[in-house]
């Protein structure tokens, strides 16, 4: 929904009147989480949840459109104004199972023991539908401090759920902030815990991790906690990327990739990824000398970032060499080549139809290249004469 000035509905205005709809059935609803604590920083929110004593049935009740997308734990998801809201019901965890899990959850109706299950004060913070923030675990002066610090006993937090050490290393990262003194000798005494978390967890806060723009005090805290070396083999990736300038996500990827092979097990990378990764790969080498091909190859914001991370690091000027290739390109995909395959086959009958390709690829970069017009005529003379020449 837009605003009357035509902009969209500020997502923490939407989440506040999804508190008042709840209250006025009569339970408890509060923003809660990094919604909270990035609005008092004065960071931009991109995803607010909501903890509530509503139960997920009284939320269907309330929002026949929230979706159950994790009923058993209490939280459904709501689309409003755009935006999307995860409402959850205060909870308890039970007992932890291997170092991530609890065994069983119980739904609460008291905040204050739904705060409690949470990781970091700063974490926990709540804010009502008028807008008041307010704080029951001190996230609040922990805040102020620029402090991470578990809430309760960090040995025993980290113990419950060990993905919790990286996120502390997460937050490091986004905010900027210290961790706390205890917090941080526990993640010294029980850092290899994390070797429990599934792995998919862990890439998931490990790729935030690698999307903000300052890493390298928190790399440098990784490696002298010796976080680093109880992280798989990534101690070696994370070592070479402290000698680089900030990059950005895709650029960091590469450089780990370099040391770390993400193609063999634990990790386990979407394919989407592992494709960047290599095409990434092909491109570093291809743009040493750049050829027009690459264009109608690869995909077009991937080569800019290739161009950008070899500026950055070794080869002034490139990011000008690519946009005076890619502004003087005759063609900008292979179908804009002026005869097609099926053409070629019904022109020379190649008997090996392996041919029909690798003749568009020789005028492609013919026409690339300069050295014939893209005009069907000309095209097929050209061919013509290649083949004549390869069968001699
Ligand atoms: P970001 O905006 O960077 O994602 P966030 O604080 O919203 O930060 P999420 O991972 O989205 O982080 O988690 C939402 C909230 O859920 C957290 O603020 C915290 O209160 C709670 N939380 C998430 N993961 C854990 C965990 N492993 N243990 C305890 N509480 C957690
Ligand atoms: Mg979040």
């Amino acid at each position: 929904m837009y605003n009357k000035c035509g902009e969209k509905m500020d997502i923490l205005e939407s989440g506040k009147a999804i508190l008042k709809t709840i209250e006025a059935a009569s339970f408890e609803a509060f923003l809660v989480g990094g919604a909270v604590r990035d609005f008092v920083l004065g960071l931009d929110v991109q995803d607010v949840d909501i903890t509530t004593s509503a139960t997920p049935d009284d939320i269907t009740r309330l929002f026949p459109k929230a979706i159950p997308t994790g009923k058993a734990f209490g939280t459904m998801t709501l689309i409003k104004d755009g935006h999307t809201f995860e409402i959850t019901t205060y909870r308890q965890d039970g007992t932890y199972i291997n170092h991530r899990k609890p065994e069983s959850i119980k739904f609460s109706k008291d905040v204050e023991e739904d705060l409690k299950r949470r990781d970091f004060t700063i974490n926990a913070l709540l804010m009502n539908a008028s807008g008041k923030v307010i704080d029951l675990l001190g996230g609040f002066n922990d805040l102020d401090a620029g402090l991470i610090r578990t809430i309760g006993d960090p040995a025993e937090r980290f113990n419950e759920d060990a993905l919790r050490l990286l996120r502390a290393f997460r937050f490091h990262a986004k905010l900027g902030f210290h961790i706390e003194e205890h917090t941080l000798n526990a993640i010294q005494k029980n850092g290899s815990l994390i070797q429990k978390v599934s792995i998919e967890r862990i890439q998931s806060e490990a790729e935030k991790m690698l999307s903000y723009p300052v890493l390298k005090p928190t790399i440098q805290l990784m490696l002298d906690t010796k976080f680093a070396n109880a992280l798989f083999n990534i101690q070696p990736g994370l070592e070479a990327l402290l000698n680089y300038p900030e990059l950005t996500k895709v650029e960091r990827l590469y450089v780990l990739s370099n040391h770390v092979d993400f193609t063999q097990a634990p990790w386990r990378l979407s394919k989407k990824t592992l494709k960047k990764l290599t095409h990434f790969k092909e491109l570093y080498k291809a743009l040493d000398t750049p050829h027009p091909r690459i264009f109608l190859q690869y995909d077009r914001e991937l080569i800019y970032d290739v161009a950008h991370f070899l500026e950055k690091t070794e080869q002034p000027r490139k990011i000008k060499t690519i946009e005076a290739i890619e502004n003087a390109l005759v063609i900008k995909q292979s179908k804009d080549l002026d005869v097609s395959g099926k053409e070629l086959d019904t022109q020379f009958h190649f008997s090996d139809k392996s041919m029909i390709k690798k003749t568009l690829n020789v005028l492609i970069d013919a026409v690339l290249e300069g050295r014939v017009d893209n005009h069907k005529p000309s095209l097929l003379n050209y061919a013509a004469k290649s083949l004549e020449r390869s069968a001699e």
